[in-house]
């Protein structure tokens, strides 16, 4: 095995935007198509890294990890892509680094506590802290003009887009400061092998009725822009 094998990154994101930014910055990268993804294998800031798009919802996210860790042999994972505000102290363009994840659509009551995933103990599935840190201050070092928050994101298979729905997920789950489709499931499968996972979310959108105008304008204009460039400044800082 090559050195760099036993450190490869899988640099995951949510939008095509987000990653044709990423392989913009790694010409020489080679594709391998699996599960009707493609997985780009090729070096950026001296890492071996695989880049693919995760697809959306949690069943995709989770079927891309497994992949990446069974045929790619990815030592650690970094998620970037964009996710609804819901706390009051976040708003639009704010950046989220996940320091745990939850599925809000999990519920097996009254076998299980709600949010608890059956059999694992689990509802809030913690990141890295190594790599949480580093990503936390690549964030600040390349976005100074941003504010970025670390705490809960939670994950479900909807795009919550009603003030109703994003009232509701506030007050069940206070802490929560971002809504998205993937994080959580990623979680999930990088706990049960072991492998470290970190996750930066621009926020897109406040989960609102204006959900649906708000996030494909953004992801257009900003969230690409700034997940390179944290991408980037992550990977420079990041131990070989
Ligand atoms: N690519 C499609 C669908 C995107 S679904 C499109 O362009 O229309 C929304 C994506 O952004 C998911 O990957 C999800 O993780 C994230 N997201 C952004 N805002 C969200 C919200 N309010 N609720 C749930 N997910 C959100």
């Amino acid at each position: 095995m090559l050195l760099s094998e036993a450190s490869r990154i899988a640099l995951i994101g949510a939008m095509p935007e987000e990653l044709s930014a990423v392989l913009a910055c790694m010409p020489e990268a080679h594709c391998e198509n699996v599960a009707g993804r493609q997985f780009w294998i090729g070096h950026l800031q001296g890492h071996e890294v695989v880049a693919v798009l995760s697809g959306i919802g949690k069943v995709a996210a989770a079927l891309t990890a497994t992949v990446l860790l069974e045929r790619f042999q990815v030592k650690r994972m970094l998620f970037t892509g964009v996710a609804g505000g819901l706390a009051q102290h976040v708003s639009v363009g704010d950046v989220v680094v996940a320091s745990e994840l939850l599925q809000h659509d999990m519920n097996a009551e009254p076998l299980f506590p709600q949010y608890v995933v059956p059999l694992s103990g689990c509802a809030k599935f913690k990141t890295d802290e190594d790599l949480t840190r580093i990503l936390l201050e690549s964030a600040r070092h390349t976005l100074p003009q941003v504010q970025v928050h670390a705490g809960l994101i939670i994950s479900g298979d909807q795009f919550v887009a009603s003030a109703s729905e994003s009232l509701r997920l506030q007050s069940a789950l206070p802490e929560a400061l971002a809504v998205e489709m993937e994080g959580a499931a990623l979680a999930q499968v990088c706990r049960d092998y072991g492998v470290p996972l970190c996750v930066v979310r621009t926020l897109s959108d406040r989960a609102d009725d204006e959900a649906h105008i708000d996030f494909p304008k953004f992801v257009k204009e900003v969230a690409s822009h700034y997940s390179v460039t944290i991408v980037s400044e992550f990977l420079k800082r990041l131990p070989t």
